[in-house]
């Protein structure tokens, strides 16, 4: 079992406190990991670190930073074996998507970072006679990064890349549930020649260390991806104390089905939207609508595939469903499904945790649920209506495309929808009139790290990506010049 530490200006430090969570793992309940349960001192201190390397840092020239990313892009597919048996164990999630999406993806974000900054532009108005303006982007100082734990490498370093590629200097708060990623990057980081200071990192618990990191006077950028109702707390705390703050949010995403849609290509990424991840994806489908005249048809054979998926251990190559990622998450899908029962749903598959009798010796006290498809529920029930985030999917129906867009947006969220159809103009329709900040059709779960990422209503405010992130993490400067 290792015991995990913070990184403070260059240096691995345990908690000022002498305080520990421990972390287990998922496909076994095993203890894993130790990690800091940080308080206020270690927040303060990563601060000052971070304080002191910014004037450094944030004059550093784009190049140089450029070349220092690159080499943590390096760092991390260098590493790529270990970090990926550290996210599976961590989180549960099969080792087969950690080593194909996770960490290439981590990789990738630093790579996109790195070049981005290379070549930017920034707007410039003349005035006509003897006056122009010019906008000078600057960094803003000292970043608050918080991450969830469902993807908790790549969504850390979705934020680490762009503040630190665009000069500022950063405060990351992990996800508890999650810190193995975030440690080994420490290492890759400092190898890599990041300064110290330029990147801390502090683990701890929502409230009492992220909560100090939010609301810290020296920490003028907040951004967050987690759920709603922590975001709407940020939202209230950040916003007071006038922060630039980004959250991304939950999902309770669309998946609609139309009769004219390429049926086995709809299928085959239904069952990749509906359970990756056991389901722990925020743009996972979780809401299938599926036209009329194919629903029979359609959902034999989405539940047939659902069924044949390979539960397993995490750490075997073949797996495709591993573990829930916490017990807590665990009986919160029990009690979405237990809902569904008492609403007079029909689970088609599925419907409870995976028996220790189906899993290898080493899994039997794992946080497995089975692949779940529940019909018949009225639209406006909590099953429906809320996020489960697990591998727990509804069918609905509707007639036609009018029906479709009223049930996609009868949700308070609005982050990522899927919409499957041959007809062209219809597909357009439906991406301008179903409320949500992505729209894949014929997709899912394409990125494009250029384009603006987050969600409508309840599941976010702001977006990151591409060119949105370099300037969320920058201060847009007028400078009014008058020739004389
Ligand atoms: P969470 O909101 O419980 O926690 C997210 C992070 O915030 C963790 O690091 C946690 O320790 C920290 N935190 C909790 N309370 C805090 C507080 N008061 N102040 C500061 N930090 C605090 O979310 P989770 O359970 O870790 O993640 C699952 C949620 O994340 C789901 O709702 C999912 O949809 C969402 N998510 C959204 C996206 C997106 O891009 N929109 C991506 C992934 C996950």
């Amino acid at each position: 079992m290792r015991t995990l530490t913070n990184y403070i200006d260059g240096r691995h430090l345990p908690p000022a406190n002498g305080a520990y969570l421990d972390v287990t793992e998922p496909a076994t309940s095993g203890l894993l990991a130790r990690v800091p349960d940080s308080g206020r001192d270690d927040i303060n201190a990563a601060v000052v670190a971070a304080s002191a390397a910014f004037p450094m840092w944030s004059t550093r020239t784009p190049a140089e930073r450029s070349e220092v990313l690159l080499r943590i892009a390096d760092g991390i597919d260098a590493r790529l074996d270990e970090l990926a048996v550290a996210e599976s164990r961590d989180t549960g999630k099969p080792i087969s998507l950690a080593r194909t999406v996770d960490i290439p993806r981590a990789a990738a974000n630093f790579r996109y970072f790195a070049t981005a900054i290379l070549h930017t532009e920034s707007a410039m108005h003349d005035m006509g006679r003897d006056c122009f303006n010019y906008t000078l982007r600057k960094p803003r100082g000292v970043a608050g990064l918080i991450s969830p734990w469902n993807l908790p490498l790549y969504l850390l370093t979705w934020k680490i890349a762009p503040a630190i590629a665009t000069g500022n200097t950063c405060v990351c708060k992990p996800s508890e549930v999650t810190p193995l990623t975030a440690f080994l990057l420490c290492d890759i980081m400092a190898q890599a020649g990041l300064p110290p200071g330029v990147v801390n990192i502090v683990h701890g618990l929502g409230a009492s260390t992220g909560g100090v990191l939010v609301t810290h006077p020296d920490v003028p950028t907040i951004s967050f991806t987690g759920s709603t109702k922590v975001g709407q707390w940020i939202a209230e705390h950040a916003g007071r104390m006038l922060k630039r703050v980004s959250l991304e949010l939950g999902g309770k995403n669309p998946y609609i089905v139309f009769d004219d849609a390429p049926i086995e290509l709809t299928l085959d990424n239904a069952v990749r939207a509906a359970f990756s991840n056991q389901g722990q994806i925020c743009l996972c489908g979780s809401r299938f609508l599926i036209q009329e005249s194919i629903a029979v048809r359609f959902v034999e054979s989405f539940v047939e595939r659902a069924r044949s998926l390979r539960v397993g251990d995490p750490m075997e190559a073949t797996t495709q469903h591993g573990a829930q990622t916490s017990r807590e998450q665990l009986a919160k899908i029990e009690s979405y499904v237990q809902a569904a029962r008492e609403q007079g749903g029909e689970i088609l598959c599925g419907g409870a945790p995976v028996a220790p009798d189906q899993l290898p010796p080493r899994c039997k006290d794992g946080l497995f649920f089975e692949p779940t498809v529940i019909r018949g529920l009225p639209n406006d029930c909590r099953v429906v209506q809320e996020e489960i985030f697990g591998p727990v999917v509804t069918i609905q129906t509707f007639r036609d495309e009018q029906e479709a867009v009223s049930l996609a947006n009868s949700t308070p969220y609005g982050l990522a929808a899927s919409i499957w159809t041959n007809d062209l103009n219809r597909a357009h329709r439906m991406g301008a009139r179903v409320d949500s900040g992505i729209i894949w059709i014929n997709c899912w779960m394409v990125r494009d790290l250029r384009t603006p990422f987050g969600g409508m209503k309840q599941s976010g405010v702001g977006r990151e990506g591409g060119n949105e992130a370099l300037r969320f993490f920058t201060e847009p400067k007028n400078i009014c010049v008058r020739m004389v």
